[in-house]
């Protein structure tokens, strides 16, 4: 437990270092860039060139807030996909050059992998772990470290994507996530219906919602030009709930398909208050151990790149200096 790691991220608009020995956060320094936000998205080429800004900085604050000198690391981890080419690039690189200049092992992790390992990042406050299996919503059974087997998955958007999408058509900021948050907790959820998916098994769908917010708001501007002012923290309260009820249906289902009981949730989404609620109030019915990523565990981090490293520099599998990223996902179906 002794092994100090450093993890680096920078798959799409976040550039992280992370200092961990063993399995516990010495620092996890995350740069966000701010730049995408007049876009609307996140732009590639600017990501990557904020990447190569911050990552020298993050890396030395990451360092220094740990306390601990380069030459005490054991390994370097590091995002090598899916991701944004150009931003993944970026920490693939420092990481063969780092790993190389200090004659230390590196090891390659899967963002996704990642996302779901965090859980396992520990500090003087959060102990506690999850036991194998365990559940991971958008759905996928955490079988081990590193054996994951997706068994439902959205068929178009990510819930990600609904926030972000809704808050366009809203007219409010991207990412959408926060603001319809933040704004759906002074609204009433059920003020508006929108149509959910009728998708069989463990898959689901979030493209009908967005034309059904579309129509709504079509509809409705046609008799009242100020509808979206006048009714915006119910629209996103609505929203925000029929979001939820998609992903915790099909969360229940798998539960009860599976027999498991221990269910987690990370990744940005996790980050959403209403979804905290939820499912917290499914934990109860249902017996459940559930496990929710305090908030700088939610967005991308470097502390769950170097948790999971910290497992496969356990197992010895190191990754080699002539590899490249990837963009795609890559949990198997
Ligand atoms: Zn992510």
């Amino acid at each position: 437990m002794n092994e100090y790691i450093l993890g680096i991220e920078s798959s799409c608009d976040d550039t992280s270092a992370a200092v961990l020995q063993g399995t516990r956060v010495l620092s996890n320094v995350i740069a966000s860039q701010k730049v995408h936000e007049q876009y609307g998205g996140v732009v590639p080429e600017l990501a990557s060139r904020a990447h190569q800004q911050n990552i020298i900085p993050v890396i030395d604050t990451a360092l220094k807030t740990a306390k601990i000198e380069k030459n005490q690391l054991s390994a370097i981890a590091f995002t090598r996909g899916p991701g944004l080419l150009g931003s993944l690039l970026v920490g693939t690189s420092f990481a063969k050059a780092f790993a190389q200049t200090l004659n230390i092992p590196m090891v390659e992790i899967d963002h996704m992998n990642a996302h779901i390992l965090v859980h396992f990042a520990t500090d003087e406050t959060h102990t506690e772990v999850p036991d194998f299996p365990f559940l991971h919503t958008q759905i996928v059974v955490v079988k081990d470290y590193f054996d994951m087997e997706v068994i439902g998955k959205t068929i178009d958007d990510a819930a990600g994507e609904a926030f972000d999408k809704t808050a366009k058509i809203l007219g409010l900021p991207y990412p959408g996530g926060p603001v319809i948050d933040k704004l759906a907790k002074i609204g009433n959820p059920n003020a508006f219906t929108f149509s959910k998916p009728q998708i069989p098994d463990l898959d689901y769908s979030f493209s009908g919602l967005k034309t059904s917010i579309l129509y709504t708001v079509r509809d409705n501007l046609k008799l009242n030009p100020n509808f979206i002012e006048e009714n915006k923290a119910d629209l996103c309260a609505s929203v925000q709930k029929t979001i939820i009820d998609i992903l915790m249906n099909k969360l229940v289902k798998a539960s009860k398909q599976t027999g498991i009981k221990t269910v987690a949730i990370a990744g940005g989404v996790s980050a959403n208050s209403g979804l905290h609620d939820a499912m917290l109030a499914l934990g109860e019915k249902y017996h459940w151990k559930v496990f929710i990523p305090r908030l700088s565990y939610s967005t991308d981090n470097a502390a769950m790149v170097a948790v999971a490293g910290y497992f496969k520099f356990l197992k010895g599998e190191f990754a080699s200096q002539d590899l490249v990223p990837y963009a795609r996902q890559s949990l198997k179906d």
